[in-house]
């Protein structure tokens, strides 16, 4: 979005700073501010840069502006918090900031090899276009591109590219496959959904990927679109109705779609998972839509015999973010993994042997940070631990 599209909302902060903390509690909400604890990496100093640059008396030439404007996760925890008119639109205006940045041939150089990965591979993480449908090998998954299924399960990047992940994409065919869908995968034909471009200022990278992957599915006359994936969700949700294009399928997540199908009778839990978890809300599938999913999941996971569901304080609405969201996974690792490690210990605290999330990036970000931080907790996916119980 052009700099010149949220002009309204760059006065709007009052700064009363009631975004750092989650409201009521008084426990931190923003991960950037609450790691570098200076003023102009909290929300309400984003909006004074916005100003300035809007203004024309800071710089976004300068490299510990474009610092502060990077460092943002994207979780939405301030618009959550800020009870002042403009909202709903303060990471509206941080990505404002990095679309001119990048108008303005200002790159970021955490993001250089996401470009030229969508570039020559269609995927963010440029690994071979050709390897995208690997994960699915074992597996007897109908492909999709002949347009002879009713439900594609669209992976995404990370899901498709991450061996260690693999377990996710493959318990969810399996789930499907056991409830009688007929699902397909797109393997090597499936692409980026755009999204993660959209979020770091590549609004042409994400208008492509975006009219491309609308065109794609409404020509095979598929009716769902399954994901894993909470940002892809939340991108075709949010972000595609923008592009103009009628879409004639819809988009579930795989927490919505799995409650249909154990509704409708279709997957029984058969097997005791004897294990004490706690739930991540991811924020693209909190925060980020009109109506988040945040009981999907946990109705999912309470119907299994043998788990225990044990809460963190900041849950649903007021969750802590995982840190990978943004971009920030990308260009700011060490972020990433502060914000995660402050999950994990806080969901230490709950006693839970297990956290269960619902999005590949926040499981990557929490499996990196277990293995440099606090240690002792497994990350699963909730159709990792459908999979086991069916
Ligand atoms: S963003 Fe909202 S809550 Fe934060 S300082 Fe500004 S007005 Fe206050
Ligand atoms: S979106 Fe999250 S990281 Fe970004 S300013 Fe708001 S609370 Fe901080």
């Amino acid at each position: 979005m052009p700099l010149d599209n949220v002009k309204d909302w760059l006065y709007g902060c009052t700064h009363c700073g009631t975004c750092k903390d989650v409201l009521n509690i008084f426990v931190p909400a923003c991960p950037s501010g609450e790691k570098y604890q200076v003023e102009s990496y909290f929300p309400s100093g984003r909006m004074f840069l916005a100003r300035g640059v809007n203004e024309g008396v800071l710089s976004l030439s300068d490299d510990d502006i474009r610092d502060r404007i990077y460092a943002c996760t994207a979780c939405l925890s301030c618009e959550q918090q800020c009870g002042v008119y403009h909202h709903q639109h303060i990471f509206e205006t941080v990505q404002a900031l990095r679309t001119e940045a990048v108008t303005r041939g200002l790159f970021n150089t955490g993001y250089m090899s996401m470009y030229y990965g969508l570039r020559g591979e269609d995927n963010v993480f440029g690994k071979p276009k050709a390897e995208r449908g690997d994960w699915a090998k074992p597996l007897d998954v109908r492909n999709a591109t002949s347009g002879n299924v009713d439900v594609i399960y669209h992976a995404g990047c990370m899901l498709s590219f991450d061996p260690q992940l693999w377990n996710v994409p493959r318990s969810c065919i399996e789930i499907m496959k056991a409830a009688g869908v007929e699902v397909g995968i797109m393997g090597k034909e499936e692409n980026c959904c755009g999204g993660r471009a959209y979020e770091t200022g590549y609004i042409g990278e994400f208008t492509k990927y975006a009219e491309h992957t609308i065109d794609t599915y409404n020509s095979l006359g598929v009716s769902s679109i399954v994901t894993s994936c909470s940002d892809g969700y939340s991108f075709f949700r949010n972000l595609y109705p923008k592009v103009g294009k009628d879409m004639r399928f819809q988009t579930l997540h795989t927490v919505e779609y799995f409650g249909s199908l154990v509704s409708e009778g279709k997957v029984t839990f058969k097997r005791e998972v004897p294990m004490k978890v706690t739930y991540h809300d991811p924020c693209h599938l909190g925060r980020h839509l009109a109506a988040g999913l945040y009981d999907q999941p946990r109705d999912l996971l309470k119907r299994i015999p043998g788990i225990q569901l044990v809460e963190m304080q900041r849950i649903r609405e007021n969750s802590w973010c995982c840190g990978a969201g943004g971009g920030v996974s990308q260009a700011n690792p060490d972020l990433a993994l502060w914000t995660a490690n402050e999950r994990l210990k806080e969901a230490a605290l709950t006693g839970a042997t297990a956290l269960v999330t619902s999005c590949p990036w926040c499981e990557r970000n929490f499996k990196d940070a277990t293995a440099k931080g606090v240690a002792g907790l497994q990350v699963y996916d909730v159709a990792e631990i459908i999979r086991m119980a069916i």
